[in-house]
């Protein structure tokens, strides 16, 4: 059960990831970013997830390097974005990425999205960084189960985490299946439905029995179901509620609840879409 805010799932190389880390996507560049990802870790967060899409390496690097925490006791991901795919492509960014943040190493470096043209050579570069030790961890983003046949098949470095849209109303059961079945760790962004359930009448009575938030909710539900899960917030009182998600559990009665909420329908865009796929 997990119990605590430094709780962590192992990845399949052995490598530890908190089950809860903070997202920045859509938090500006500079003093927001920097103020809110101080907040976090003073809060207690050690896992912090950024990508060069979201312009705001810099300040994260910043917050950390500004911060108490030692940099190994922090697990910070970033992702390459999908126009600097390609082996080379991505072998620059990752660099550029480093810069920013101001450090020498990741501790999880994802594929964005899954580009039907570019996301093998993007892959054998993060193969590539995995075996220089610049990364500890390497994995993907928005695959879906034909993205994941496709990587599992013919090579040697496995992704051991896919982070993808999930929240009760897209539960993703079956991408969950397939994911546990092949060792890769499931991590949620927008799990909080990017703001989108926050007033969901089910999430507020399940909240209300254990006195906690339909945010807070959505969170255990997730870690629960062994998904990581990386909230955003820029308000402080926010970021401590995402946090105080240790001290309750969902029972068999609540998660039954929830489960009606699931459609499988994402808000968000499709990788095939985007990866041009279709
Ligand atoms: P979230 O599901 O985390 O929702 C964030 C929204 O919820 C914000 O508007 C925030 O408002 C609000 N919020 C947060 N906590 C609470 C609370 N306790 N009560 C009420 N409202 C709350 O959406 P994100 O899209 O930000 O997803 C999380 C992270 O996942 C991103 O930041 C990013 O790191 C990652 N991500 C990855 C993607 C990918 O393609 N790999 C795509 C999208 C996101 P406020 O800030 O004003 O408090």
């Amino acid at each position: 059960m997990v119990n605590h805010l430094s709780d962590a799932t192992t990845l399949a190389n052995g490598v530890r990831m908190p089950w809860l880390g903070f997202g920045v996507y859509k938090v500006s560049e500079g003093d927001e970013v920097v103020q809110a990802v101080k907040t976090a870790i003073d809060v207690g967060y050690r896992s912090i997830d950024t990508a060069s899409f979201y312009e705001n390496e810099e300040g994260v690097g910043r917050a950390l390097k500004e911060s108490d925490v030692a940099r190994e006791e922090l697990f910070l991901t970033s992702k390459v974005w999908n126009d600097e795919q390609g082996y080379n492509e991505t072998l620059a960014a990752f660099d550029r990425s480093l810069n920013r943040l101001q450090t020498d190493y990741l501790d999880l470096y994802l594929i964005h999205w899954p580009m039907k043209q570019t996301y093998e050579d993007t892959w054998h570069a993060l193969g590539k960084l995995y075996d220089s030790g610049r990364v500890k961890a390497i994995g993907v983003s928005n695959f879906e189960i034909h993205h994941l046949k496709e990587l599992l098949k013919g090579h040697t470095h496995k992704p051991v985490v896919n982070q993808v849209e999930l929240h009760p109303r897209f539960a993703q059961k079956e991408l969950r299946a397939f994911c546990q079945e092949h060792n890769v760790q499931v991590e949620a962004w927008g799990p909080l439905g990017q703001g989108r359930l926050l007033d969901h009448p089910v999430l507020e009575e399940v909240g209300k029995k254990h006195g906690k938030s339909p945010a807070q909710v959505m969170l255990r539900w997730a870690i629960q179901n062994d998904v990581v899960v990386i909230p955003k917030s820029t308000t402080p009182a926010r970021i401590q509620a995402n946090a105080d998600i240790f001290d309750f559990s969902l029972d068999g009665e609540d998660v039954a609840k929830i489960d009606t909420i699931n459609e499988e329908k994402r808000y968000s865009g499709n990788p095939d879409e985007i990866g041009g796929w279709i």
